[in-house]
């Protein structure tokens, strides 16, 4: 019985080569983060080296099962990058390993990953085993798609195109499987896009979800706040660049859920917990302005990941939010003069 949440048509298939024979020596491991890849490699490894019959593997309570989960079994090494690169001599390393017959189990299993943070000696060591590979051997390489990867190791290896879970499926599974209470499970769901490790990973460790809230809260502030305070905040949070893609992310799931409620799909918004000031800040601004602030946010995740300055990225992403009382802001009935030196504005 594998212990997947999700992903049927990936074990079905897993199965069926296991049952006809016809393993391939590599798989690569598509999709976004904590989707469950990693879990699925894991169940992969235990149902080729299980003690149980054929038809019950992997069963997960074996001696070589609880050995794979608890990471101790001699045959099955997951290689995870140090310092953010996986690097040559660690691969050096692995295939030292791999060219051993296995030691205890029917073949040996070797995990990479977050692949893409291969570095290219690394990947190119690796190619050699792919190209020959030993007898007994199974790699499962992970990434989230194929572009930072080399063709020629993804031509090597069978592809899994793993997909985010439905909201739905990671709800109840918080719910039935970690016992989260119904309505927070529902906001883990909505939150995780329908990545499950991330979900209960939240939901073990409540400073993820601290900080978004410290997010959220900032971000309505600065949005009635003038210009030197936003700079003053941007050098602030300069200073601690690991939380910056986390915030940018809190911020874009905030702005997309005003345009949810702009186009009248507001049962649909990620900050469910947020949902009234969602819905105060959806009326204040036009369409146009949640627009030119999505953009905003992903012109500056981009640049940040081509390495430009932090806090002068961050300057210009605050600046072309809009200030409190520009005439960016639709005018309600009765809510101001809707006109300004004698023109009339209307929403940008
Ligand atoms: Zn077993």
């Amino acid at each position: 019985m594998w212990n997947v949440i999700g992903h049927p048509w990936a074990v079905e298939f897993l199965q069926r080569s296991l049952r006809e024979g016809r393993l391939a020596h590599a798989y690569l491991l598509l999709g976004p983060a904590q989707i469950g890849k990693r879990t699925l490699a894991l169940e992969l490894a235990k149902a080729l080296n299980c003690l149980a019959g054929e038809e019950e593997r992997p069963c997960g309570e074996c001696l070589a099962c609880r050995k794979i989960a608890h990471s101790t079994h001699p045959d099955v090494r997951v290689v995870e990058p140090e310092n953010r690169s996986l690097k040559i001599d660690q691969i050096r390393q692995l295939q030292r390993e791999v060219a051993l017959t296995p030691h205890e189990g029917r073949y040996r299993v070797a995990i990479l990953p977050s692949f893409e943070r291969a570095t290219t000696e690394a990947s190119n060591c690796l190619l050699k085993t792919l190209e020959e590979p030993p007898p007994q051997v199974v790699m499962c390489l992970t990434a989230p798609d194929t572009s930072p990867l080399l063709p020629t190791i993804v031509s090597r290896c069978q592809l899994l195109h793993l997909r985010p879970l439905s909201l739905e499926a990671v709800e109840s599974a918080l719910v039935e499987r970690w016992g989260v209470e119904q309505e927070r499970a529902a906001l883990l769901a909505r939150l995780s896009g329908g990545r499950l490790g991330w979900a209960v990973e939240a939901y073990q460790q409540p400073s993820i979800l601290e900080h978004r809230t410290s997010c959220l809260d900032s971000l309505v502030k600065l949005l009635n706040e003038p210009r030197v305070p936003r700079f003053a905040y941007a050098e602030k949070i300069s200073q601690t660049p690991e939380v910056v893609s986390d915030t940018l992310e809190v911020w874009l799931s905030c702005w997309r859920d005003l345009l949810l409620v702009h186009e009248g799909n507001g049962k649909e918004i990620t900050n469910l917990d947020r949902e009234e000031e969602i819905t105060t800040y959806a009326a204040r601004y036009s369409l146009g302005r949640i627009y030119r602030a999505l953009q905003a946010i992903r012109t500056a995740q981009q640049q940040l990941e081509s390495n430009a300055n932090l806090r002068l990225t961050l300057e210009v992403l605050l600046l072309s939010f809009p200030l409190a009382g520009e005439p960016c802001c639709l005018s309600w009935p009765g809510s101001g003069p809707g006109l300004r030196n004698g023109r009339k504005w209307v929403p940008l």
